[in-house]
């Protein structure tokens, strides 16, 4: 066997199902998983799993404790380990008086100094974690300034594509797999070893292979291509809302074109997600190192154009509500970023209820999958003044969508949860506040049968009926 122990340094949205899936289809391969948040591993360890994913629960049943282990013992995984994924959150930094963002690498930089401190033999150490063009070079360096013992690392880029909601689905069925690695015959036979485990269930002609800063910098490019069509397409929603044109036809009609393709023009609220706004200020910090500003500000409009939608769906709930929603109830429906996910990280909704909370709203707040303490704790932190009492004050979350609504002046759409196509809206009508508003954020809702019950609908990219 080539590779017989791995060990994933971060359990989080990406350590977690990746090393499930690997465990499951390398019964071999015994596969550690280990964090500093004892919590985290002991919800790993028990029934409530600490995120939620389709189809997560059943894998992880069948494969803890056969050869998927999750642990806090960091020192004994890294030294028994063959292969260390180092899959921790690198959030955004600001600096400069806040007008700078970049990447920050603090915890990347912790595991290393971890794995130096204990590697007792040799380590192929994989980035997983989203990191910047050239990031392997500096963890080398500090692997090699700190060691104990007299090891070889080598240093594989093996960015992960997968999407929240659909991580099991996506690491099972892969696009594709991309290892970076060194040119070098060491670095040739780590990119194999790493090769060999996705081989388990992915085909040969599915992963390819890179130079160390290609890999690298194809997450960012990925990760920026994507967002951008979401702007360009929320951009056009602009240009619907004023000339009568419909957005969802205009995107139909480009993406038969085969050169454009039909996936990701969805117009909606903005995308959201702990990814895209994060990787894409890397990208345009990355570019102004580079003494590239052009490129900087061409990525840096794809964000721009994010905060735009929000704010301008956000202002617009609130001037069709005759301009004001002074202690007006409002219900909102989804806070997630996107459907079959509890994550609600840079999640639009949080744009929307601070926007309306500002006004003096009320809100009441209904989503599946994410907790009550969540949701108060990501409105508090966007006010820098206001406790979470005060938010709570104007907030009320509910574990049912039918009391959500109740006496509410309107519903926003935030997330698109296939539950919300199904409501009654009779029934909701009904219990609302005359007139009765539908902000449709998402575009998932049937219009003409909620105007048909006598709703005003407005939705992204079609003209407005203010
Ligand atoms: P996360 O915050 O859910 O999990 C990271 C985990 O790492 C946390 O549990 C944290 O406690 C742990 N950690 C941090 N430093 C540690 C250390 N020194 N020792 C042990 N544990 C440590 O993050 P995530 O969403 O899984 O993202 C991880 C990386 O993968 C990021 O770089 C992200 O950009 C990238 N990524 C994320 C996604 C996604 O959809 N979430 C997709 C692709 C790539």
């Amino acid at each position: 066997m080539v590779i017989s122990n791995v060990c994933c340094i971060g359990a989080g949205y990406v350590g977690g199902p990746t090393c499930s899936v690997i465990a499951l289809k390398c019964p071999n391969i015994k596969v550690t998983v280990v964090d500093k948040s004892a919590d985290r591993i002991a919800q790993w360890n028990s029934d409530k799993l600490p995120i939620y994913e389709p189809g997560l629960d059943e894998v992880v049943k069948k494969c803890r404790n056969v050869n998927l282990f999750f642990s806090t013992d960091i020192e004994q995984a890294i030294k028994e380990s063959d292969l260390i994924f180092i899959s921790v959150n690198t959030p955004t930094k600001t600096f400069g008086n806040g007008k700078g963002r970049a990447a920050d690498l603090k915890y990347v930089e912790s595991a290393a100094r971890m794995i130096a401190e204990i590697a007792q033999s040799n380590k192929i150490v994989v980035e997983k974690s989203t990191v910047p063009v050239k990031a392997a070079e500096s963890i080398m360096q500090i692997l090699k300034a700190n060691q104990k013992h007299n090891v070889r690392y080598d240093i594989l880029s093996n960015p992960e594509f997968l999407a929240e909601g659909t991580a099991i689905n996506d690491l099972l069925y892969a696009d594709r797999i991309l290892i970076g690695g060194e040119d070098t015959t060491d670095g040739h036979k780590a990119v194999e070893k790493l090769g060999w485990i996705y081989q388990h269930w992915i085909p040969k002609e599915n992963i390819i292979t890179t130079n160390t800063w290609s890999s690298e910098l194809s997450k960012l490019a990925a990760n920026a291509f994507l967002a951008q069509r979401i702007s360009s397409i929320n951009s056009l929603s602009a240009v619907c809302e004023s000339t009568g044109a419909d957005v969802s036809e205009v995107a139909k009609a480009i993406g038969l074109d085969s050169r454009i393709g039909s996936k990701f023009l969805q117009a909606s609220v903005g995308f959201g997600g702990s990814c895209f706004q994060k990787d894409i200020l890397n990208l345009v910090y990355i570019c102004e190192g580079l003494n590239l500003p052009e490129v900087a500000a061409y990525w840096q409009q794809v964000i721009d154009m994010n905060e735009y939608q929000k704010t301008r769906f956000s202002q617009n709930i609130i001037e069709c509500l005759f301009n004001t929603v002074s202690d007006k109830r409002i219900s909102i429906l989804g806070f997630a970023f996107k459907k079959n996910t509890g994550d609600t990280r840079e999640t639009p909704a949080i744009t929307v209820c601070k926007t309306l909370l500002e006004e003096g709203a009320q809100l009441d707040i209904y989503d599946p999958k994410v907790e009550p303490e969540q949701i108060i704790d990501d409105l508090t932190h966007p006010f820098v003044t206001e406790s979470p009492e005060c938010v709570k004050k104007s907030v009320q979350i509910h574990n049912d969508p039918y009391s959500a609504v109740q006496g509410t002046h309107a519903i926003v759409v935030c997330t698109e949860w296939d539950e919300f196509v199904d409501l009654d809206f009779n029934r909701i009508y009904q219990s609302m506040m005359k007139p009765s508003y539908i902000f449709d954020g998402r575009k998932i809702l049937d219009h003409v049968k909620l105007e048909n019950i006598g709703f005003h609908v407005q939705t992204i990219g079609k003209r407005l009926q203010k």
